[in-house]
Order: structure tokens, then C-alpha cells, then sequence
């Protein structure tokens, strides 16, 4: 049952919601797009100023130059014996290619019939915002957390970034992680993302010249154009993702949505050579109960395979760069994938709060996008997605939030911060 004290939180997001829209209005003036990236400087300030005066021991540190995290801290009164929270969330938002395509400034919040516009309404600043007003109402009301709750402001998800998987490189753990991006305030797993280059290199360079020489009978010189030969890789790969297509599934995702998508090719140096080089960028998508390493060790098993079948590529077999900590900067991404654990103590207890305070039950299934919670998830944190906003605006011209589904998601989240940092961590339960 929520308290007195919770619900007179609660009372107050509804009555002090403009509060929220400006929080909103502020975050989305900051124009953080990504790309080009390297200038959320000034909003992850704002937002390390909110955080302390909320009562957040704070830290702000470079990921790249100009893009910086926000980890926060509010330390629970009795934090060795109650459990913690991780509210995690990005600052960058897609990029607005054409401006005059906007009906509104799209850095300029505009509010019409019951919803808010702007870059970044749905993905992700009206969850970070919603998070803000939330921590700032619990703080104000004086309510208790007896657990760590913290608060992480990142950076690069747009552009495959390593905002979150910096903050797990340093090693930030807690009992459970809710990822506030765009999940229309479904709880969400999700598949994975990871990208890889395939390189075929011959080792020496010909003339076009020679080339009768290196097809016709009797021409004697056995090379190849890598052109060529990433043909036949590529149909190796539609051959691997026909067989995962028909092998592989998971609930929640239309079959066949473990792709190879061949996304980009470079190859050859001008029309009097011979190619000598070819690379191929490939999108590997994959099922939340699989990992990007063996997933990359698969297709790398099968492309070796093709190879072995080929004369000159048994001799020069492809090589491959897998991932990234950037697009921008590598041209490579990982978004690693999130099961959902529907019998832990964190996804009971956040379906628990959000059925009890919004009167139905929230949706469980999996996002048909990626987010940062697979960072978290790889980290041994459990993690949810559970957001406001939904997908079809994420990205979108004229991108919008409903307001009320914003208001709704704070008052969820009140009742569940209060619920669950009040806990206490289960090696600590005496019975
Ligand atoms: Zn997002």
C-alpha cells in the first residue's frame, strides 16, 4: 500500500506539473543533438546543478570533448542494508536535419492539445526531465530513501556512444537500473546492435590491365579483385540470415528479426586497378537471449567457411573489426541485448507500483528499438526500460510527448523510488 506521504508527493507532481513542463521546456533549448555531437556541455551542467540542489552528490566528467556524464549520488540513510537504484538516461537527442520541415521551433518547447513538441520530447528529455521532477518533489517532501539512489545523465546513445558503458567501466553497480527512454510506459527488454567491418585485402595490386591474365585459361596469375570476392561473403551472409531467420526466434519480436543488413561497401581505388581492397559494413541484429561476442564469433565462423570454399580467399581470408565506442569517431556501435527476468524482486515491484497508481497493469514486452539498458544489463545490474514517450515520435519531424503520460510516469516513479530504496537487500532479510 502507498503511504500518506506518497500520495500527498503524488497530489503534488499533478498540481505542480507546469513545473514539470518547464523543466522539459529547459532541457530541450539545449540543442544536443548527436551527430554532430560534442555539445551537451551546458545542459549536463544544468542538470548536475538540478541534481545537487535536489540533495545528489554529483560528479560531471568528459567522455569525448564537449560530451560529458552526469553521476549522481543520494546516499541512503541505512545504504548497507537497503537496496539501490540506478535512474540512467540520455542527453543527446537524433538530429534535425530540416528545420523549416517543423512546425514549431523544434528547440523551443510548444505545447498544443494535451502534448509537448520538441527535439527530444519523447526520446529521451521528457523522461529525464520527468525523473528530475520526481526526485525533486521526493526531496522536497522529505521522504526517506534508505537506499542508494542514483542518477546517471549520459551522454552518445544516439550516435552508438560509450556514455553507459563508460559509467559501467567505472565501475557504478546497483540492486536494479530503470532506463527512462521511450517505452510508452511499457516495461521493456530488448534485442542488440552490433556492428562489424569485413575486410577483403589482396596482398599485392594490379593493373586493370591484367586482368584477362587473371580470369581467362592459361593467364597464369592467380589473384583476384576483392570486389569480387565480397559477392560471394555476401551471400554468405543472406545465407546465415535465412538459416538464423528459420532457426533462431524469441518472444516478442516478429520472426526473422535477427538480421544482417549489408549497410555500407568501400572498395577498389580507380577504374585503371584492379581492387585490391574491399570492406563491408554490416548491422547485426540479435535476440535478447544472445550476446554480441558470440554472435560475431558466429558470423565470423560461417564467413571463414565461405572462404575455405574459395581458392583465392582459403589463401586471403577476410578480416573483421568488430564494434565500436562510437559511430562518429570508429564508425561502429554495440548495443548489447536485455532480457527480462519477469519473476525479479525489481520488475514485480515496478509492475506492482505502476498497476497500483495509474489503476492497470503496464505492458511487458520487448522494444523494437535499442537503448543503453543492455550496457547496464551486461554489468550484472537487472535493468528495465520504463519510459514516457513513444516510438513513432523518437526521431521524428514535429516529435511530441503527451503531457499526462508525462505526469503519469512521475507519479509511478515516486511510488516506486519510495518502494524500492526502502527495501532492504535481500542477503539482509531475517527471517
Ligand atoms: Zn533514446
Amino acid at each position: 500500500m502507498i503511504d500518506s506521504l506518497i500520495t500527498q508527493v503524488q497530489y503534488q507532481a499533478e498540481e505542480r506539473q507546469e513545473e514539470l513542463f518547464a523543466l522539459l521546456a529547459e532541457l530541450i533549448a539545449f540543442p544536443t543533438v548527436s551527430p554532430p555531437a560534442r555539445n551537451t556541455l551546458k545542459a549536463q551542467q544544468y542538470m548536475e546543478e538540478k541534481l545537487k540542489a535536489s540533495g545528489f552528490e554529483t560528479k560531471l566528467w568528459e567522455v569525448y570533448p564537449g560530451d560529458l556524464n552526469v553521476t549522481a549520488v543520494k546516499l541512503g540513510t541505512e545504504r548497507d542494508t537497503h537496496r539501490s537504484l540506478l535512474l540512467n538516461g540520455h542527453m543527446d537527442v537524433a538530429e534535425v536535419s530540416d528545420t523549416r520541415e517543423w512546425q514549431s521551433d523544434p528547440f523551443k518547447l510548444t505545447m498544443k492539445n494535451g502534448r509537448a513538441f520538441g527535439r527530444g520530447t519523447a526520446d529521451m528529455k521528457g523522461g529525464l526531465a520527468a525523473l528530475l521532477f520526481t526526485v525533486k518533489l521526493l526531496t522536497e517532501a522529505g521522504v526517506e530513501l534508505k537506499g542508494d539512489l542514483l542518477f546517471h545523465s549520459v551522454i552518445g546513445e544516439e550516435a552508438g556512444e560509450a556514455g553507459t558503458r563508460a559509467c559501467m567501466e567505472r565501475g557504478y553497480r546497483a540492486d536494479l537500473a530503470v532506463v527512462a527512454d521511450t517505452s510508452g510506459l511499457a516495461i521493456q527488454g530488448q534485442g542488440g546492435v552490433i556492428t562489424a567491418w569485413v575486410t577483403v585485402q589482396s596482398p599485392c595490386t594490379y593493373h586493370d590491365g591484367m586482368r584477362s591474365q587473371m580470369i581467362h585459361a592459361g593467364g597464369g596469375v592467380q589473384a583476384a579483385s576483392a570486389i569480387e570476392k565480397m559477392v560471394k561473403l555476401i551471400t554468405g551472409l543472406q545465407e546465415l540470415e535465412r538459416h538464423w531467420a528459420v532457426t533462431k526466434s524469441y518472444p516478442g519480436f516478429p520472426a526473422g528479426s535477427n538480421t544482417i543488413n549489408p549497410a555500407v561497401i568501400e572498395g577498389g581505388r580507380h577504374a585503371a586497378f584492379i581492387a585490391d581492397r574491399c570492406s563491408l559494413w554490416i548491422t547485426v541484429h540479435f535476440y535478447p537471449n544472445e550476446d554480441y561476442i558470440s554472435v560475431a564469433a558466429e558470423i565470423e565462423a560461417h564467413l571463414i567457411g565461405v572462404a575455405q570454399g574459395d581458392p583465392w580467399l582459403r589463401e586471403n581470408p577476410p578480416t573483421f573489426r568488430w564494434g565500436g565506442r562510437s559511430m562518429i569517431e570508429e564508425r561502429g556501435e554495440i548495443f548489447p541485448s536485455l532480457e527480462l527476468d519477469t519473476e525479479s524482486d525489481g520488475l514485480k515491484a515496478l509492475f506492482a507500483n505502476h498497476q497500483e497508481v495509474l489503476g492497470t497493469a503496464p505492458e511487458i514486452s520487448m522494444s523494437s528499438t535499442v537503448t543503453d539498458a543492455g550496457w547496464l544489463g551486461r554489468a550484472g545490474i537487472p535493468t528495465i526500460i520504463y519510459g514516457p514517450g513513444d516510438l513513432s515520435n523518437a526521431h521524428s519531424v514535429d516529435e511530441s510527448i503527451d503531457l499526462k503520460e508525462l505526469v503519469d510516469y512521475v507519479k509511478v516513479m515516486i511510488a516506486f523510488i519510495a518502494d524500492w530504496c526502502n527495501r532492504t537487500k535481500p542477503e539482509c532479510n531475517i527471517d
